[in-house]
C-alpha cells in the first residue's frame, strides 16, 4: 500500500518520463538517436533507484553474485531487445559474441511452441547470466532493472520451486517508482508508433544478433522479430 505522497509522486515520475522521453524521440532519425534516447531512459531508472529513500533502500535483499531471479523468464519490448544486443555488439569480443549467439538459439530452441504455464516453469538460467553474474549489467531490460527483492532466501526458494509465490517480497515504495519510470518510457515509445508486441528476451535476442532486418523493421515503427519470438498469451 502507498502513501498518498508515494502516489502523488508516482503519478510525476511516470508523466515526466513520458514527457522527456517524447521529446527526444520526436527528433529521431537514425539509430544512434534512438539508443542515445534508450540510454536517457534506461539511466532514468538507475537515477530514480538512486533518489529512493535510504530506508526504503535499506530494506533491499538483492546484491551482486544473488542471481535466483535470473532462472524467470523475461518479458521484454523490441527497444530493451536492440538496447541490449548493441551493448553486446560494442563491448563482447568476437568469441563472447559467438557463445552468446550460440546460448540465445539453445534458450529458444527450448521454448519454441511452449504454451505461458510450460514456459514459465521452465526454470533455466538465463543466457546472459555469466558466472552468476549478469554480463549485459549496464545494458540489461527494464524488468531486470526494476526487480527488486526484500528477502533473498525467498527468491531462492521460488527458484528452486517457481510455484512458489514471490510477490510479498517485492518493495511496494520502491516498485512503483521503477515501474513509474519503466512504463512512461514504454507509453512514450509505443506512442511514436515502435513496437509494443511483449517477446521473450533471450529468443528475440537471437533474433537480433542474427538479423540485422529487424532493426530496419523497428526503425521503420513494423514488428521487429517474428512471432516464435513473441510471449505466449496467458492460458
Ligand atoms: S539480462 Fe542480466 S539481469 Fe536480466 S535475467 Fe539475464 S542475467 Fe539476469
Amino acid at each position: 500500500m502507498l502513501t498518498a505522497a508515494q502516489e502523488k509522486q508516482r503519478h510525476q515520475l511516470y508523466a515526466q518520463t513520458v514527457a522527456s522521453m517524447s521529446d527526444q524521440l520526436a527528433t529521431v532519425t537514425v539509430p544512434a538517436a534512438l539508443f542515445a534516447a534508450l540510454g536517457w531512459g534506461l539511466d532514468e531508472m538507475e537515477r530514480t533507484y538512486a533518489a529512493t529513500p535510504a530506508k526504503v533502500r535499506a530494506t533491499v535483499a538483492c546484491r551482486a553474485g544473488c542471481a535466483h531471479c535470473c532462472s524467470t523468464a523475461v518479458d521484454v519490448q523490441a527497444h530493451e531487445v536492440f538496447f541490449a544486443a548493441e551493448f553486446i555488439q560494442n563491448n563482447f569480443t568476437p568469441a563472447d559474441l559467438s557463445s552468446v549467439i550460440e546460448r540465445t538459439a539453445f534458450h529458444r530452441s527450448q521454448r519454441q511452441g511452449l504454451g505461458a504455464n510450460a514456459r514459465s516453469q521452465l526454470n533455466s538460467p538465463c543466457p546472459l547470466l555469466r558466472d552468476g553474474r549478469c554480463s549485459i549489467y549496464a545494458g540489461r531490460p527494464e524488468a531486470c532493472r526494476a526487480h527488486h527483492s526484500n528477502n533473498a532466501a525467498a527468491c531462492a526458494a521460488h527458484a528452486t520451486d517457481p510455484s512458489i509465490p514471490i510477490a510479498k517480497n517485492y518493495i511496494p515504495a520502491l516498485r512503483a517508482r521503477m515501474f513509474a519510470v519503466m512504463l512512461g518510457m514504454d507509453e512514450a515509445l509505443e506512442s511514436a508508433g515502435y513496437d509494443d508486441r511483449s517477446y521473450d528476451f533471450g529468443s528475440a535476442l537471437h533474433e537480433a544478433l542474427t538479423n540485422s532486418l529487424c532493426l530496419v523493421r523497428w526503425m521503420r515503427r513494423q514488428p521487429a522479430f517474428p512471432e516464435s519470438c513473441l510471449t505466449p498469451p496467458l492460458e
